[in-house]
């Protein structure tokens, strides 16, 4: 793959920036010599795996960091290049970005995950800075337009892992270009029998439909015109297969009733021009009730901006519009990315001044935030800082599990089972034998050692950080002092006069109380089950001894047991 399209894109976004274009060459130069003899399972060089990840976030228009960490983003894990010397020949935020996005590497989905939730907010919690988030999603990008070439049970597993997580993270970014992309292209994958069937009942409806739409473009434009509106562009693009996919199945997988099929899109300038629109379209052909939708009062949480309706429009054919402003539609396809580059502009002399628009996607990226417990502030230059009070750690098998801050082993443990708590003797984080008041990290693997019919010790309480674990400490300790072991005797014996007071008085002579005595008869047998107050074993044996030989007893057992 030729460097070309990279460079001449990172040129275009940032013409003046010559040292960036500079970095960005010798981060090629560099992985192409430590990517070289490498292959793909396609065939290909592996080097145009980076160079393609690079493009993509060029076309994002991030800034040459993340260009030059895309470029050398699999250095540490393929190519055992150290992070110390990424951070000499690149800088530590380049070391920063790589080594985040090899983090995110280790984190494996599973196919029966029991929280894809906590599996994306820790993929947020581990990045620290979206920009690890942006290459990670690049990279993705690229995997996925090449997985074909990969063993077929590893497809599946990997296009699940792309809807369920890599999807949903840029669906939550307002990356809906990106987030579109991914599922389209792991839909296959996952449902193969159901993209089959829709791409053979699609091409019809949708080839009439896009004739029918082009039909109606020029009418539309010459309405515009009259009221003074110049529209950047007119299209009508196809519904994304997945996300009709998803809609034919509440739909009765009947395309009769998706009137977004094909949806005209107009792109104006200002937010007065997408309302005049949509009264001009109103004027032209009745809406359809229920139907107008206005995202630009009330955005979607990811947002999203844009004004749509259904109108009957020629030949009384539902037809679905969408307006919004360029501004808008940039932050609809590229979400948080098109943010990042903002910002970069607003640090430059020459920078377009921050419109409204940008302050309420921020808004709305706080909002989000804000759904998660804890959060506090939302970092200026888009660090994720969004889980600030908690921590996503790993169980062995990949479990996510979600404590707060300053939880250490014993927490873990106590989190994965009571059990597993009371019987922890040690702890390994990331394979290395840890102590017990080690503070776990986001992204940690925690491995409990334990032992059977350990107990816990009371100096734990000033270890742990959740008020779950002490309780449960204090409670495990509590059951093991208040409630001493007792000693229970079985003994099978004649039923004759004055057996039970001979039994009490073995007792009573050695000052112990019985506690509880129950005694069952058949014939001239009786067998008699006691409890009697002893922990000590030497003293249960004792007088063991002295029962046996009282006149009468055939058989005599005994075992401690807690009351
Ligand atoms: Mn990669």
């Amino acid at each position: 793959m030729s460097s070309h399209t990279l460079l001449k894109t990172y040129e275009r976004n940032f013409p003046l920036d010559t040292k960036g274009l500079e970095r960005i060459k010798d981060a090629l130069e560099f992985a192409r010599h430590i990517h070289k003899g490498q292959k793909r399972m396609s065939g290909d060089p592996y080097v145009d795996h980076v160079i393609a990840t690079a493009t993509t976030l060029a076309q994002w228009r991030l800034d040459s960091q993340s260009i030059v960490a895309g470029l050398l983003h699999d250095s540490i894990e393929d190519c055992a290049v150290s992070p110390d010397e990424l951070s000499k020949r690149f800088g530590e935020d380049v070391s920063f970005l790589v080594e985040g996005v090899s983090r995110l590497g280790s984190l494996r989905y599973h196919d029966a995950q029991e929280s894809v939730e906590s599996l994306r907010k820790m993929m947020l919690a581990v990045s620290k800075d979206l920009r690890v988030i942006f290459i990670k999603l690049a990279d993705r990008l690229h995997n996925m337009q090449t997985l074909s070439h990969l063993p077929q049970k590893k497809q599946k597993r990997i296009a699940q892992e792309t809807i369920e997580i890599y999807a949903a993270i840029a669906d939550r970014l307002g990356m809906q270009h990106i987030a579109g992309e991914l599922r389209d292209l792991a839909f296959p994958y996952v449902h193969p029998g159901e993209y089959r069937w829709i791409r053979t009942n699609i091409t019809e409806p949708y080839e009439e439909r896009e004739a029918y739409l082009k039909k109606i473009e020029p009418i539309i434009r010459e309405h515009l015109k009259k009221t003074g509106i110049e529209p950047f562009s007119i299209d009508y693009r196809a519904k994304r297969v997945y996300s009709l996919y998803k809609k034919l199945l509440r739909y009765d997988m009947n395309l009769e009733n998706i009137y977004d099929l094909v949806a005209m899109r107009i792109i104006v300038e200002t937010v007065d021009e997408c309302y005049s629109a949509l009264g001009i379209i109103h004027q032209l052909w009745p809406p359809m009730p229920g139907r107008i939708k206005d995202y630009i009062a009330l955005p979607k949480p990811n947002g999203y901006q844009s004004l749509h309706t259904t109108v009957f429009c020629v030949n009384d054919r539902p037809t679905e519009f969408q307006i919004r402003t360029k501004a808008m539609h940039e932050f609809a396809e590229e979400g948080a990315a098109a943010h990042w580059f903002y910002e970069l502009q607003k640090g430059r002399s020459s920078a377009p001044t921050l419109n409204r628009r940008e302050v309420e996607w921020v808004k709305q990226l706080k909002d989000w935030q804000n759904q998660f417990p804890g959060s506090q502030e939302f970092i200026d230059a888009l660090k994720v800082d969004f889980f600030s009070d908690r921590i996503f750690v790993l169980t062995p098998k990949g479990k996510v599990v979600d404590l707060p801050v300053g939880s250490t082993p014993i927490d873990f443990a106590y989190h994965i089972h009571t059990d597993v708590g009371n019987s922890c003797i040690g702890a390994k984080v990331n394979n290395k034998i840890v102590p017990f008041d080690y503070s776990l990290q986001s992204g940690d693997i925690v491995e409990i050692l334990t032992q059977k019919n350990k107990k816990p010790s009371a100096e734990w309480v000033r270890l742990v950080h959740t008020k779950y674990a002490k309780k449960k400490i204090k409670s495990a300790i509590k059951k093991t002092t208040s409630l001493p072991k007792k000693t229970e005797y079985k003994l099978t014996c004649e039923n004759r006069i004055g057996m039970m007071k001979d039994v009490s008085s073995v007792f009573s002579r050695s000052n112990i109380a019985i506690e509880h005595i129950h005694s069952t008869t058949h014939k001239n047998f009786v067998t008699l089950r006691l409890v009697a107050n002893i922990n000590d074993q030497e003293k249960a044996g004792r007088v063991l001894l002295k029962l046996k030989k009282l006149p009468g007893v055939r058989e005599i057992t005994s075992k401690s047991v807690i009351h």
